[in-house]
Protein backbone atom coordinates (compact mmCIF):
# COMPACT_ATOMS: atom_id res chain seq x y z
CA UNK A 1 0.00 0.00 0.00
CA UNK A 2 1.18 3.26 -1.15
CA UNK A 3 1.83 6.19 1.47
CA UNK A 4 0.91 9.44 0.17
CA UNK A 5 3.37 12.88 1.45
CA UNK A 6 1.21 15.72 1.30
CA UNK A 7 2.25 17.66 4.67
CA UNK A 8 0.97 20.28 6.17
CA UNK A 9 3.35 23.16 5.65
CA UNK A 10 5.79 24.18 8.05
CA UNK A 11 4.55 27.27 10.52
CA UNK A 12 0.60 26.75 10.08
CA UNK A 13 -0.72 27.11 13.37
CA UNK A 14 -2.22 23.57 12.94
CA UNK A 15 1.68 22.40 12.62
CA UNK A 16 2.73 22.77 16.11
CA UNK A 17 6.19 21.20 14.85
CA UNK A 18 6.68 19.86 18.55
CA UNK A 19 8.62 16.29 18.97
CA UNK A 20 6.02 13.82 19.45
CA UNK A 21 6.40 11.41 22.37
CA UNK A 22 7.50 8.14 21.38
CA UNK A 23 5.00 7.45 20.11
CA UNK A 24 3.66 5.38 21.67
CA UNK A 25 -0.22 4.93 21.08
CA UNK A 26 -2.43 4.96 17.75
CA UNK A 27 -5.58 6.61 17.77
CA UNK A 28 -7.97 5.91 15.45
CA UNK A 29 -10.63 8.10 14.31
CA UNK A 30 -13.58 8.27 11.81
CA UNK A 31 -13.77 11.46 9.98
CA UNK A 32 -17.79 11.63 10.70
CA UNK A 33 -17.75 13.25 6.94
CA UNK A 34 -20.08 11.93 4.67
CA UNK A 35 -20.36 14.01 2.01
CA UNK A 36 -19.68 12.88 -1.27
CA UNK A 37 -16.03 13.04 -2.46
CA UNK A 38 -14.64 13.54 1.04
CA UNK A 39 -11.72 11.09 0.83
CA UNK A 40 -8.14 11.25 1.79
CA UNK A 41 -7.10 13.55 -0.69
CA UNK A 42 -9.97 16.13 -0.03
CA UNK A 43 -9.09 16.18 4.08
CA UNK A 44 -5.03 16.49 2.76
CA UNK A 45 -6.37 19.42 1.06
CA UNK A 46 -8.74 20.80 4.28
CA UNK A 47 -5.57 20.02 6.94
CA UNK A 48 -3.74 23.04 4.32
CA UNK A 49 -6.91 25.51 4.83
CA UNK A 50 -7.39 28.22 6.85
CA UNK A 51 -10.76 26.89 8.46
CA UNK A 52 -8.37 23.37 10.00
CA UNK A 53 -5.39 26.18 11.20
CA UNK A 54 -7.88 28.64 12.53
CA UNK A 55 -9.70 25.58 14.81
CA UNK A 56 -5.89 23.98 15.27
CA UNK A 57 -6.43 20.57 13.76
CA UNK A 58 -4.61 18.52 12.41
CA UNK A 59 -3.36 14.56 12.11
CA UNK A 60 -0.92 12.02 10.94
CA UNK A 61 -2.98 9.92 8.00
CA UNK A 62 -6.16 9.82 6.54
CA UNK A 63 -7.01 6.73 4.57
CA UNK A 64 -9.88 5.71 1.99
CA UNK A 65 -10.31 2.93 0.28
CA UNK A 66 -7.67 3.72 -2.56
CA UNK A 67 -4.81 5.58 -0.45
CA UNK A 68 -3.49 6.85 2.48
CA UNK A 69 -2.25 10.10 2.72
CA UNK A 70 0.20 11.67 5.47
CA UNK A 71 -0.19 15.02 6.90
CA UNK A 72 2.25 15.69 9.28
CA UNK A 73 6.11 13.49 9.99
CA UNK A 74 5.67 10.68 12.22
CA UNK A 75 7.80 12.43 15.11
CA UNK A 76 5.73 15.63 14.68
CA UNK A 77 2.80 16.32 17.56
CA UNK A 78 -0.62 16.63 15.54
CA UNK A 79 -3.87 18.23 17.17
CA UNK A 80 -6.21 15.57 17.18
CA UNK A 81 -7.23 13.68 20.32
CA UNK A 82 -9.00 16.58 22.01
CA UNK A 83 -7.40 16.40 25.34
CA UNK A 84 -5.62 19.31 25.48
CA UNK A 85 -2.05 20.74 24.90
CA UNK A 86 -0.18 18.19 27.31
CA UNK A 87 -2.73 15.66 26.73
CA UNK A 88 -1.08 12.48 26.33
CA UNK A 89 -3.44 11.76 23.28
CA UNK A 90 -1.93 14.82 21.30
CA UNK A 91 1.80 14.51 22.63
CA UNK A 92 1.96 10.99 21.94
CA UNK A 93 0.11 9.30 19.28
CA UNK A 94 -0.25 8.69 16.09
CA UNK A 95 -3.48 10.43 14.84
CA UNK A 96 -5.82 8.48 11.98
CA UNK A 97 -8.62 9.10 10.00
CA UNK A 98 -10.57 6.73 8.45
CA UNK A 99 -13.07 8.04 5.54
CA UNK A 100 -16.59 7.90 5.31
CA UNK A 101 -17.84 9.29 2.01
CA UNK A 102 -20.36 7.72 0.51
CA UNK A 103 -18.55 7.15 -2.91
CA UNK A 104 -15.58 5.08 -1.27
CA UNK A 105 -15.77 1.93 -0.25
CA UNK A 106 -15.71 1.60 3.74
CA UNK A 107 -14.67 -1.95 4.29
CA UNK A 108 -11.61 -1.25 1.82
CA UNK A 109 -11.12 1.88 3.80
CA UNK A 110 -10.97 -0.45 7.27
CA UNK A 111 -8.92 -2.76 5.52
CA UNK A 112 -6.27 -0.32 4.85
CA UNK A 113 -6.43 1.35 7.69
CA UNK A 114 -5.65 -2.19 9.14
CA UNK A 115 -2.90 -2.56 7.16
CA UNK A 116 -1.09 0.94 8.11
CA UNK A 117 -1.86 0.62 11.89
CA UNK A 118 0.24 -3.17 11.55
CA UNK A 119 3.15 -1.22 9.61
CA UNK A 120 3.69 1.69 12.47
CA UNK A 121 3.53 -1.11 15.17
CA UNK A 122 6.19 -2.95 13.54
CA UNK A 123 7.82 0.28 13.00
CA UNK A 124 7.79 1.27 16.17
CA UNK A 125 7.84 -2.10 18.24
CA UNK A 126 4.41 -1.43 19.67
CA UNK A 127 1.75 -3.77 21.33
CA UNK A 128 -1.78 -4.24 19.60
CA UNK A 129 -3.10 -2.74 23.05
CA UNK A 130 -1.52 0.33 21.87
CA UNK A 131 -4.09 0.90 19.15
CA UNK A 132 -6.85 2.89 20.76
CA UNK A 133 -10.32 5.11 20.02
CA UNK A 134 -10.26 8.94 19.85
CA UNK A 135 -12.25 7.77 22.75
CA UNK A 136 -9.82 6.82 24.61
CA UNK A 137 -8.44 10.70 25.03
CA UNK A 138 -11.34 12.71 25.18
CA UNK A 139 -14.68 10.82 25.87
CA UNK A 140 -15.89 11.88 22.42
CA UNK A 141 -17.78 8.83 20.16
CA UNK A 142 -14.91 8.54 18.02
CA UNK A 143 -14.37 6.26 15.85
CA UNK A 144 -18.54 6.49 15.55
CA UNK A 145 -18.50 3.71 12.68
CA UNK A 146 -16.73 1.27 14.45
CA UNK A 147 -17.89 2.01 17.40
CA UNK A 148 -21.63 1.69 16.45
CA UNK A 149 -20.92 -1.53 14.49
CA UNK A 150 -21.67 -4.69 16.59
CA UNK A 151 -17.94 -6.06 17.18
CA UNK A 152 -16.99 -3.05 14.58
CA UNK A 153 -13.52 -2.21 17.16
CA UNK A 154 -13.15 -6.04 17.41
CA UNK A 155 -13.38 -6.91 14.08
CA UNK A 156 -10.68 -3.68 13.45
CA UNK A 157 -8.33 -5.12 15.84
CA UNK A 158 -8.51 -8.77 14.62
CA UNK A 159 -7.69 -6.52 11.01
CA UNK A 160 -4.54 -5.24 12.76
CA UNK A 161 -3.45 -8.60 14.05
CA UNK A 162 -4.03 -10.51 10.73
CA UNK A 163 -1.64 -7.93 8.85
CA UNK A 164 1.11 -8.19 12.08
CA UNK A 165 1.14 -12.15 11.57
CA UNK A 166 2.94 -10.84 7.97
CA UNK A 167 6.12 -9.11 10.12
CA UNK A 168 8.99 -11.06 11.29
CA UNK A 169 10.20 -8.92 14.38
CA UNK A 170 7.82 -6.60 15.89
CA UNK A 171 10.75 -4.05 14.47
CA UNK A 172 10.82 -5.72 11.02
CA UNK A 173 7.89 -5.02 9.01
CA UNK A 174 7.43 -7.95 5.74
CA UNK A 175 8.65 -5.12 3.52
CA UNK A 176 11.60 -4.19 4.96
CA UNK A 177 14.80 -3.88 2.68
CA UNK A 178 16.28 -7.18 4.33
CA UNK A 179 13.24 -9.12 5.18
CA UNK A 180 14.38 -12.06 3.60
CA UNK A 181 17.99 -12.17 4.86
CA UNK A 182 16.20 -11.76 8.03
CA UNK A 183 13.83 -14.24 8.40
CA UNK A 184 16.19 -16.52 6.54
CA UNK A 185 18.43 -16.42 9.59
CA UNK A 186 15.27 -16.32 12.30
CA UNK A 187 13.97 -19.26 11.48
CA UNK A 188 17.46 -21.45 10.72
CA UNK A 189 18.13 -20.44 14.12
CA UNK A 190 21.41 -18.83 12.87
CA UNK A 191 20.12 -15.25 14.63
CA UNK A 192 17.55 -14.57 17.19
CA UNK A 193 15.27 -11.20 18.34
CA UNK A 194 16.87 -10.21 21.94
CA UNK A 195 14.72 -10.47 25.25
CA UNK A 196 12.07 -8.14 24.43
CA UNK A 197 11.85 -10.31 21.16
CA UNK A 198 12.72 -7.50 18.57
CA UNK A 199 15.33 -7.56 16.39
CA UNK A 200 16.87 -4.33 16.21
CA UNK A 201 17.93 -4.31 12.16
CA UNK A 202 19.95 -1.43 12.29
CA UNK A 203 22.64 -1.89 15.53
CA UNK A 204 26.06 -3.19 15.04
CA UNK A 205 27.07 -6.77 15.37
CA UNK A 206 30.45 -7.06 17.95
CA UNK A 207 33.62 -9.79 16.91
CA UNK A 208 32.10 -12.11 19.55
CA UNK A 209 28.55 -11.84 18.25
CA UNK A 210 29.86 -12.19 14.34
CA UNK A 211 32.00 -15.64 15.78
CA UNK A 212 28.74 -17.53 16.96
CA UNK A 213 26.42 -16.33 14.37
CA UNK A 214 29.66 -18.15 11.67
CA UNK A 215 29.66 -20.57 13.77
CA UNK A 216 26.06 -21.46 14.24
CA UNK A 217 26.46 -21.26 10.28
CA UNK A 218 28.82 -23.75 9.93
CA UNK A 219 27.07 -26.32 11.95
CA UNK A 220 23.98 -25.34 9.96
CA UNK A 221 25.42 -26.08 6.80
CA UNK A 222 26.88 -29.70 8.07
CA UNK A 223 24.07 -30.34 9.16
CA UNK A 224 22.71 -29.60 5.45
CA UNK A 225 25.20 -31.44 3.74
CA UNK A 226 24.84 -34.88 6.04
CA UNK A 227 21.34 -34.63 5.64
ZN1 LIG B 1 -11.81 11.50 16.43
Amino acid sequence: MKIVEDFIPAGRSNRPGLKLFGPEWITIHDTANTGTGADAAAHARYLKGDDAAKKLVSWHFTVDDRQIVQHLPLYEVGWHAGDGVNGTGNRSSIGIEICENPDGNREKAEGNAAWLVADLLSKFGLALERVVQHNKWSGKNCPRVLRARPNGWQQFLAAVESNLKDTIFPDVPADHWAAEGIKFVKEQGLMSGKSDGKFYPDEALTRAQAASVLKRFYDFLLKKTDG
